[in-house]
Order: structure tokens, then C-alpha cells, then sequence
């Protein structure tokens, strides 16, 4: 009689200089696996990082061979490093975390309880977020109301890229291969059964974070875009909104002439102002189209999401 085979667990981790954390991060997940009765592995994903975190990586994967190192050719952002790091698991499940410790591991094992009940994507949603700015929070509480209204999918409120994914999302997601990747979006976009495991999330371990402001809009906006045209429905909207004030205008000025025909028009001053105006309209309109034309030229290209330079360790991937 056989048994039935061991379940694996990969883990990925992507990092940008996060030297201080890793060894933490490691400590932290073995400890709860211990308690665990699945295999796993651990897959760091070095996304160009220059503080010797790298170094720290490939030693510990030399150490313990649970541990792989995978280095792509330079930094190329974290939805890309992620996608990277699930391209070369081998897990019945994958769990995607922060290196930084802002997603405890012990949550971990709250999300394999998750999936083994039937999960297939569980996110770990933010009960409470310590040490970011309230810029952040507005910002982020902002972009997901946004977010709904918008792309047909409903992305949960206040969850990161914390979540576990079954073998076969990972499958579906290995087929979405577009540049400009919002994973948040994508695991909720590729269906299956989905779950939501609440959570504490805690301030970063060390060090600062690898999301200024500035890269938080980038992505919210890079998700608006590749979730919904409807920007560019807005501008129709606002076309035939100014199209029919204008037209009112014109009768207001023709009905005016009659009443009025000697009275003379003075007014250069409120006509910049309306140029200006609609000039301003008429170059934001081309601006938001060209955001879209630029993604289809992005994308049109086909060019590989990353490059790996090295890899270290025993990568069992595994082609679905
Ligand atoms: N990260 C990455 N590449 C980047 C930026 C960030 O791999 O270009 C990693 C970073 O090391 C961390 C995770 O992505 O493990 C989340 O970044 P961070 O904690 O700085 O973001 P925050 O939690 O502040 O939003
Ligand atoms: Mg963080």
C-alpha cells in the first residue's frame, strides 16, 4: 500500500537589500515548519540587491539544502521578482512573503490550514498596519477604493502580496505573462476557491522601505491601467460634457445678440481663461491615451520578464 506522497511548500521570498532580515526570516520559518507536517522549501529571489544579502544567501543555501538562491541580472522590481520565484517553485503550495518580517511567519501556518481546507488562494488580510506613514495608509485605503470601482474584480481591501496560492493557480499565473503585473490582482483575477486569513501586520524588522511614495503610485496606476480602460471612457465623457456647454453657450450669446444689440462684448480675459482650460483637457486626453498606447508598445515587444544570473541550490521546478 502507498502512501500518500509528502506535500511541499514553496516559500518566496523576494528581496532588495534586506541583509539584516534574512537570516531572521529563516530563523523564524524554520521554526514553524517545524510544527508543520509538509515539507517545504525556501526560494530567495535576490532582486538586484548590493548590501551582501546575496552573499548571505547563497551560504545559506550552500548550508541547508531547503534553501535555493535565485539571482536575477539586476533589480527589476518586485511583482517581477515575485513571478520569478514562482516560475521555479516546485511546491504544492506557494506562499509569497516580504523579506522585512512585516509578514510574520508564524502566519504562515494559519495559511496552510487555510488551503488545506480548500483554499486555493488564501491572502492574509491586514488586520492593523504599524509603522507606515498616513500618507501611505490614505494613499493605500484611497487606491483600493478606487480599485474596485474600476477593474471588474474585487481585490480585498488591505491585503499585500502576503498569500499562499495552490499548485494549480500558480499554474494559471505562469500563463499570465504580461509586463506590467499587479499579482495582487491577478491572483483574485485567475478565480479558483479564495480565502482570507485575517492578520496582524507588523513594522519592518530593518532597514527602510523599498516602496517609497513615488513606486507605490507606479503600481497603483500600472493596476488601474492593466485592470480597465475605463479612463479613456472618461474622456468621451468629459468631450461631450464641454461639446454640450458649449453649445448652450452658443445660444445663450445668439439669444443675447437679439435682446441686446448694441451692448459691446468685452471679454479676452474669460476667453484665455476657457483656452486655457480646454487646452489643459485636451493634452491630460492625450497624455492618459498615450499611458495606454506606451503599454501596448511595452507589451507588443514580448521581451523576457527578467534575466537570472545565477542560481543556487537544487531547483526541483516543476513544468505544469
Ligand atoms: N523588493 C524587491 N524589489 C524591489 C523593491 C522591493 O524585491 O524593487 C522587496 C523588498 O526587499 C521586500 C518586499 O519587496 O522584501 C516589499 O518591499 P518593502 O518592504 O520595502 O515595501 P513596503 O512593505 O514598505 O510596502
Ligand atoms: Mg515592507
Amino acid at each position: 500500500m502507498s502512501s500518500e506522497q509528502k506535500k511541499t511548500i514553496s516559500i518566496v521570498v523576494p528581496f532588495l537589500n534586506e541583509r539584516e532580515n534574512l537570516p531572521l526570516l529563516y530563523e523564524r520559518l524554520v521554526r514553524v515548519f517545524e510544527q508543520q507536517p509538509e515539507d517545504w522549501e525556501l526560494i530567495l529571489v535576490d532582486d538586484g540587491s548590493t548590501d551582501g544579502s546575496a552573499r548571505w544567501g547563497a551560504d545559506t543555501a550552500g548550508a541547508d539544502p531547503r534553501v535555493k538562491l535565485l539571482r536575477l541580472s539586476r533589480n527589476f522590481g518586485h511583482q517581477i521578482a515575485i513571478t520569478a520565484g514562482m516560475d521555479v517553485s516546485s511546491g504544492d503550495a506557494v506562499v509569497i512573503m516580504d523579506a522585512d518580517l512585516q509578514d510574520p511567519p508564524e502566519v504562515v501556518a494559519e495559511l496552510l490550514a487555510a488551503w488545506r481546507e480548500g483554499g486555493d488562494v488564501v491572502y492574509a488580510v491586514r488586520k492593523h498596519r504599524e509603522g507606515e506613514t498616513w500618507l501611505k495608509k490614505t494613499l493605500a485605503a484611497g487606491f483600493y477604493r478606487v480599485f474596485h470601482n474600476l477593474a471588474k474584480i474585487q481585490v480585498p481591501m488591505n491585503t499585500g502580496d502576503f498569500r499562499l496560492v495552490d499548485r494549480k493557480v500558480v499554474a494559471a499565473l505562469r500563463e499570465v505573462r504580461e509586463l506590467h503585473r499587479f499579482m495582487r490582482g491577478l491572483t483574485c483575477w485567475v478565480g479558483f476557491r479564495q480565502k482570507a486569513v485575517l492578520y496582524d501586520r507588523a513594522a519592518r524588522n530593518a532597514g527602510v522601505t523599498k516602496y517609497p511614495v513615488w513606486k507605490s503610485l507606479n503600481l497603483a496606476w500600472d493596476a488601474l491601467t492593466s485592470f480597465s480602460g475605463r479612463p479613456l471612457r472618461w474622456i468621451t465623457g468629459m468631450g461631450v460634457l464641454v461639446s454640450v456647454l458649449g453649445l448652450l453657450m452658443a445660444v445663450v450669446l445668439v439669444v443675447d445678440r437679439y435682446l441686446h444689440p448694441d451692448r459691446f462684448e468685452k471679454g479676452w480675459a474669460s476667453l484665455a481663461a476657457i483656452i486655457l482650460v480646454l487646452g489643459g483637457l485636451q493634452l491630460i486626453s492625450i497624455g492618459l491615451v498615450g499611458q495606454y498606447v506606451s503599454r501596448i508598445f511595452e507589451e507588443s515587444k514580448k521581451r523576457p520578464l527578467y534575466f537570472v544570473q545565477e542560481r543556487i541550490g537544487r531547483f526541483n521546478t516543476h513544468n505544469d
